[in-house]
C-alpha cells in the first residue's frame, strides 16, 4: 500500500464541491487515512510549495492557496500517487480528460481544484508538513 497527499483547493472548497470530490475518492477505492480543513497562511503556502519558489507563478499560486479554506488529506491505495494524479487529470483543466476532477471542478490553470504529490519523496514531505503521526492512526 502507498500513501499520497491531496488537497481540495480553495476554489473547489468555496464552490461546495468537497463532497463530490470525496465521493469520487471513495468510489475509486482510496482509504482516507487523514483529513482536515484548514486555512493556510501565505507563509504556510510558501513552505508547502517551496519547490516552485523560482517559478514565475509562485506568488499567484501561494496567494491563491491562502485565499480561503481548503481540505488536506492523506489517501492510501495500491499505487496511490499515480492513481490520484490520474483521477485529478492534467494540471490545466483545459487539457484534462473528461471525467477527471480538474476537468469537472477546475476553473483555470491556477484554480485547478485539487493537488496531488508527484513522487514518493514529495508525498513523504507533504504528508509530514500537514499531519502528525497521531493524526494518521
Ligand atoms: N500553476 C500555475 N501556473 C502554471 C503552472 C502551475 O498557477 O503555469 C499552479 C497550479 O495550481 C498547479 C500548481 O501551480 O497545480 C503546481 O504546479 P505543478 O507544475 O506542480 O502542477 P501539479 O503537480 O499540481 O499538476
Ligand atoms: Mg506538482
Amino acid at each position: 500500500m502507498e500513501r499520497t497527499f491531496a488537497i481540495i483547493k480553495p476554489n473547489a472548497f468555496a464552490d461546495g464541491n468537497s463532497g463530490k470530490i470525496l465521493g469520487r475518492i471513495y468510489e475509486e477505492g482510496f482509504k482516507v487515512v487523514g483529513l482536515k480543513k484548514l486555512y493556510m497562511s501565505i507563509v504556510e503556502a510558501e513552505g508547502f510549495y517551496h519547490v516552485h519558489q523560482e517559478k514565475p507563478f509562485f506568488g499567484e499560486l501561494t496567494d491563491f492557496m491562502a485565499s480561503g479554506p481548503c481540505i488536506v488529506m492523506v489517501l492510501e491505495a495500491e499505487g496511490a500517487i499515480k492513481k490520484w494524479r490520474d483521477l485529478m487529470g492534467a494540471t490545466n483543466p483545459a487539457d484534462a480528460a473528461p471525467g477527471t476532477l480538474r476537468k469537472e471542478f477546475g476553473q483555470s490553470l491556477g484554480e485547478n481544484a485539487t493537488h496531488g504529490s508527484d513522487a514518493p519523496d514529495t508525498a513523504a514531505f507533504e504528508i509530514g508538513y500537514f499531519f502528525s503521526g497521531l493524526e494518521l492512526l
